[in-house]
């Protein structure tokens, strides 16, 4: 079978392309421009023609992806700004949306093979930011920072900005499967991960250029975060493995045709991060700081996730958060990283 996936030059995507390689799919990655695509025919070069790079310049057109879709059996859209950076809250949105509404359309007149699609959503679109403690399930809907944004603009913030970029993404997804429903050949998932860290096998020019997730780790491990408060900061969080294996069991189990999917390992803060770089050994770097050993045992996390669906209908082997930070500190001293 052949899979379609969005934006493949990116963290997760590329991830996704290379286990679906792995699981003997052949492959058609979109990126932005020809010169996106040469790492990755780099990297899955030993894939032959079972993996071909194509140029989708601006996924918010009308008919983007109409040649895109024709003769894959499986869409899988990953391709979405994800940064906290954008000035205004349609720098988000409407690639998120638009993106995402602009594929299925392109199914639907083109993409007569198409059996299933998969969305990289997250639990920025599951999750209330203001109503905690709580543990949130798939029923959930994060329609607090669609409003949030729509009466104060970017005033809000980016990452509300993003978190209603991908809520209304997703809800423009299940709504168009549900305009369309008499008519669809295919049916949908979506993924729908908190943080996602691990070795990037993207293109990564230079480290400042780190995808905006990953970047966290080494942004905790630099010493950048140093004060109690901040290294206990909670969060939730997935390998990017993890995530990549869940996009090729969503398109493998029958069962998950309709679902919506959290795919979390657990809760974490960031001085986890750094107890477990400090636990290797040999020791990885000359210093890395110490921070408050320990001090996310105590915490008592406002914020978690029920993933008895993942584990029903996907069954992932999930990547160990000591492993997530082992294999990134190799990756970051293999690009010459020192501390
Ligand atoms: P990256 O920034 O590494 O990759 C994003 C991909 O989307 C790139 O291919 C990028 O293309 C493409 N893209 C971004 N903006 C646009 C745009 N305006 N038009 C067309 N393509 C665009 O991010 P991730 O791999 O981390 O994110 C992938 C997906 O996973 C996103 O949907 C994100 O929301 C979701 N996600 C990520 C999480 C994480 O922690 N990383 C957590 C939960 C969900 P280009 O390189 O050309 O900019």
């Amino acid at each position: 079978a052949k899979v379609l996936v969005t934006g493949a030059n990116g963290f997760v995507a590329a991830w996704v392309v290379r286990k679906l390689l792995e699981a003997g799919y052949a492959v058609r990655g979109t990126v932005r421009s020809a010169s996106k695509g040469t790492h990755l025919k780099n990297t899955f070069a030993k894939y032959g023609d079972k993996f071909e790079v194509f140029v989708v310049d601006d996924i918010t057109k009308d008919g983007a992806f109409d040649e895109a879709v024709q003769g894959v059996d499986i869409v899988e859209h990953t391709a979405s700004p994800f940064h906290f950076a954008a000035k205004e809250p349609d720098d988000l949105i409407i690639p998120a949306v638009r993106g995402t509404v602009s594929v299925l359309e392109s199914i639907k007149k083109y993409g007569t093979s198409v059996k299933r699609v998969v969305i990289t959503a997250s639990i920025v679109a599951v999750f209330h930011p203001a109503e905690y403690p709580a543990v949130y399930n798939e029923t959930d809907w994060n329609d607090f920072s669609v409003s949030e944004v729509k009466a104060k603009g970017a005033a809000v913030g980016g990452y509300p900005m993003y978190q209603a970029s991908k809520t209304l993404a997703e809800h423009a997804a299940w709504d168009f499967v549900e305009a369309n429903k008499a008519s669809l050949g295919w049916d949908l998932v979506t993924i729908n991960p908190p943080w996602i860290f691990g070795p990037p096998i993207h293109e990564v020019p230079s480290l400042e250029q780190l995808n905006t997730s990953q970047s966290q780790i080494l942004t905790t491990l630099s010493g950048k975060r140093t004060d109690k408060k901040e290294l206990t900061e909670q969060g939730n969080w997935v390998d990017v493995r993890t995530v990549a294996d869940a996009h090729v069991a969503a398109v493998q189990k029958a069962e998950a045709g309709g679902e919506r999917i959290i795919v979390s390992t657990g809760t974490f803060v960031w001085q986890d991060i750094l107890d477990a770089a400090n636990a290797i050994s040999p020791p990885p770097f000359a210093s890395i700081q110490k921070g408050f050993p320990g001090a996310g045992k105590d915490i008592v996390h406002d914020v978690a996730y029920d993933t008895a669906k993942e584990k029903r209908i996907l069954g992932l082997e999930h990547v160990s958060l000591e492993q997530m930070v082992a294999d990134s500190i190799a990756d970051f001293k293999a690009r010459g990283y020192t501390l």
